[in-house]
C-alpha cells in the first residue's frame, strides 16, 4: 500500500488521499463488494451479493453527454438503449398496424399524425419509473447505493466523486467493474461533435429529431433509422462497408433491404467528410463515395452517429489497480470467472474484451460473478449460443452460428442449410410485402444434424428466437426439430416445418398451410 503511494502521481499524495487510503486499508475493509458502475451488470451483481448478507455498496454516476443529455440509475439499457428503443419501435409499429387495421375493416381517418413530444414524454416516464424502481430495489435489498464517479486509488481503495467536487474513499475486499460503454464520436470528420448527437440524447429529445442522417450501419443504426422510418421521418442511413457486421450477411442483407423498400434511405459505400451549419439553420453534411471518391452534400436537421461504443474505462485509473486493458479496444481484460489481471477485481458486461455487448449478458454475468464468491458456486457464464434480436422495423432475431461462421468451422461440404420464404398470415389481408420474411437453420450435415445457428426474420422475431434458443443450448438436432409439432397458425411453425435445403436448390418458398 505505502509502496503504491509512493508510486502514485503527483496529486494523490497531495490530497492526501494516500495518507486516509493507507489508514482506512490498515482496518477491516468497509464493504465486502464494491461495485462500481450501476447498470444492467452492476446492479444484478449488487442485489445477488445482497442476498448473501454481505456489506455491498453500489456506485453510478452519469456523465452528461456532450449535448447536455443526462439520466438516472440504471445504465444504458434502461435510459438509452433497450428500453427507450424498444419502445419507440413500438411506437412506430402501431403506425404501420394502423395501415393494416383498415385492410381489417377499421375505420381509421388519414391523415394520422404522429406526436413526437407525446411519445417521448410517455417513454421518458417509464424510464424515470424504472429509474425509482431500481433505488426502491437496492433499498429493500440493503445495497448502499452512491451517486459517486469511482476511479481507483489502490487495489482496494476506490474514491468517490461528487458532483460538486467532493470526494470519499471506500475500500471493500472486493470490486465489480462495471461501467459500461458510451456512444463513440468521429475524431476526424469537422463538426462532428458540435453539430452531432447520438443514441444518448435521441430518446431524451422533446421535440422531433425531423429528417435524420444516421451514420454507421450496424445494430444501433439500423434500430434507430428504421423506428424513425416507421414514425413517418424522413431517416438516411449512411454506411460505409456492410449492414449488421458479424451477423449471417444473407439475413443481414435481407433487413436491410427491408428497410429500403419500407421508406429508409441508404447512402452506400459513403463516408462523411464534414458537417456545417446552413444559413437556415439546418445541418449540411458532405460525403465521399468510397469508390469514385466523389462528394455529395445534402441538408438534414439531425445527424445522429451510430459508429460504436467505447468501454468507460479511461477514467477508472485502472493503472492504480494495476487493472490489464487491452491497448486498442481499451476494454477490461477478464477470464472464464470474469477476474481481472488483480484476484479480487472482476468487470461484467460492455467493458469485457470479448464478451458480447447485451444486457442478458451482462447481468447473467454479474449474478454469477457474486454467487461465486459469496455462494460457494463454481458455476460459469456460458457465453455460447446467446440469442439476440434486432429490432428493425421487420425484426431479425437469431443464435449459434451464422452460416458463415459454420462454413468456416466446419467445411461447407460439412452442414446443411434448411431455408425458407414464407408469409405470415397477419400479412395476407393486410397484403403486406413478405419479400424478407425469411428464416434459416443451419445444421451439421453428418448423423442426426444437430442445430449450429438459427435465424428468424418476421414479426416478434425476439420471441419467436428465445424459446429455440432453450432447444439449441440443450443440442437439439434437425431431426428433433422435424418432430417438434408446430402452433398452427404462427410465423414460428415455419421453423418446425423448415425442410428444404439450400444445397438442392429447390424453391424455399413456403406455400399453403
Ligand atoms: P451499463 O448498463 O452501460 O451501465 C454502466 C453504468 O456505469 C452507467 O450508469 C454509467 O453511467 C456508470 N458509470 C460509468 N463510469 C462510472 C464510474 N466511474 N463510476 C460510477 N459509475 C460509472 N442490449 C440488449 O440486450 N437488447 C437490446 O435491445 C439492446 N438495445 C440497445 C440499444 C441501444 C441504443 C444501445 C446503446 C444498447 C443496447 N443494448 C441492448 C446493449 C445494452 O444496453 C448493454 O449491453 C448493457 O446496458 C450493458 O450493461 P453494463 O452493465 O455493462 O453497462
Ligand atoms: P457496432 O460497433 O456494432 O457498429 C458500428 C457501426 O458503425 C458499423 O456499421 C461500422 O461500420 C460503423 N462505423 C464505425 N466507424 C465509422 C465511421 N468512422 N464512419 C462511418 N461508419 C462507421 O456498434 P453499435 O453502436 O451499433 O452497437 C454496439 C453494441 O450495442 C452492439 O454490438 C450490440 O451488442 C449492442 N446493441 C444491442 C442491441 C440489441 O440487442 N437489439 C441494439 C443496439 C445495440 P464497419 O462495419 O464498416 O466497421
Amino acid at each position: 500500500m505505502a509502496a503504491l503511494c509512493r508510486a502514485s502521481p503527483r496529486f494523490l499524495r497531495k490530497s492526501g488521499l494516500c495518507r486516509t487510503a493507507r489508514a482506512l486499508s490498515s482496518e477491516k475493509h468497509e464493504y465486502d463488494l464494491l461495485v462500481v458502475g450501476g447498470g444492467s451488470g452492476g446492479l444484478a451483481c449488487a442485489k445477488e451479493a445482497s442476498q448473501f448478507g454481505k456489506k455491498v455498496a453500489v456506485l453510478d454516476y452519469v456523465d452528461p453527454s456532450p449535448k447536455g443529455t443526462k439520466w438516472g440509475l440504471g445504465g444504458t439499457c434502461v435510459n438509452v438503449g433497450c428500453i427507450p428503443k424498444k419502445l419507440m419501435h413500438q411506437a412506430a409499429l402501431l403506425g404501420r398496424s394502423l395501415k393494416d387495421a383498415q385492410r381489417y375493416g377499421w375505420n381509421v381517418s388519414y391523415p394520422v399524425n404522429h406526436d413526437w413530444s407525446a411519445m417521448s414524454k410517455a417513454v421518458q416516464n417509464y424510464v424515470k419509473s424504472l429509474n425509482w424502481g431500481h433505488r426502491v430495489q437496492l433499498q429493500d435489498k440493503k445495497v448502499k447505493y452512491l451517486n459517486l464517479k469511482g476511479s481507483f486509488v489502490d487495489p482496494h481503495t476506490i474514491r468517490g466523486l461528487m458532483k460538486g467536487g467532493k470526494e470519499t474513499l471506500l475500500t471493500a475486499e472486493n470490486i465489480v467493474l462495471a461501467t459500461g460503454g458510451r456512444p463513440k464520436y468521429p475524431t476526424n470528420i469537422a463538426g462532428a461533435r458540435e453539430y452531432g448527437i447520438t443514441s444518448d440524447d435521441l430518446f431524451w429529445l422533446k421535440k422531433s429529431p425531423g429528417k435524420t442522417l444516421v451514420v454507421g450501419a450496424s445494430y444501433v443504426s439500423l434500430e434507430c433509422a428504421g423506428f424513425l422510418t416507421g414514425l413517418g421521418l424522413n431517416a438516411t442511413v449512411m454506411m460505409r462497408s456492410i449492414p449488421l457486421r458479424g451477423f449471417d450477411q444473407q439475413m443481414a442483407t435481407l433487413v436491410a433491404d427491408h428497410m429500403e423498400g419500407h421508406g429508409t434511405r441508404f447512402l452506400k459505400k459513403c463516408s462523411p467528410t464534414k458537417v456545417k451549419k446552413a444559413e437556415n439553420g439546418r445541418l449540411r453534411v458532405t460525403w465521399k463515395y468510397l469508390d469514385s471518391g466523389k462528394e455529395k452534400s445534402d441538408e438534414f436537421d439531425t445527424v445522429m452517429w451510430a459508429v460504436g461504443r467505447a468501454p468507460d474505462t479511461q477514467t477508472l485509473n485502472l493503472e492504480m489497480a494495476g487493472v490489464e486493458t487491452n491497448p486498442v479496444t481499451g476494454k477490461i481484460i477478464v477470464d472464464a470467472r470474469e477476474t481481472t489481471s488483480v484476484p479480487h477485481i472482476y468487470a461484467v458486461g460492455d467493458i469485457t474484451e470479448g464478451r458480447p455487448e447485451l444486457t442478458p449478458t451482462a447481468i447473467a454475468a454479474g449474478k454469477l460473478v457474486a454467487q461465486r464468491l459469496f455462494g460457494q458456486s463454481a458455476e460459469l457464464m456460458d457465453y455460447d449460443n446467446v440469442p439476440t434480436t434486432v429490432f428493425t422495423p421487420l425484426e431479425y432475431g437469431c443464435v449459434g452460428l451464422s452460416e458463415e461462421e459454420a462454413a468456416g468451422r466446419f467445411g461447407a461440404d460439412h452442414i446443411e442449410v434448411y431455408h425458407a420464404f414464407y408469409k405470415p398470415l397477419e400479412f395476407t389481408v393486410a397484403e403486406r410485402d413478405a419479400a424478407q420474411c425469411y428464416i434459416k437453420m443451419v445444421c451439421l450435415r453428418q448423423q442426426e444434424q444437430r442445430i449450429l445457428g438459427l435465424h428468424f426474420i418476421g414479426p416478434n422475431a425476439g420471441e419467436v428466437i428465445q424459446g429455440f434458443a432453450l432447444g439449441i443450448k440443450c443440442g437439439a438436432t434437425y431431426s428433433q426439430m422435424a418432430k417438434t409439432v408446430g402452433i398452427h397458425p404462427t410465423s414460428a411453425e415455419e421453423v418446425a416445418k423448415l425442410h428444404i435445403t439450400k444445397r438442392s436448390g429447390a424453391d424455399p418458398t413456403v406455400t399453403g398451410c
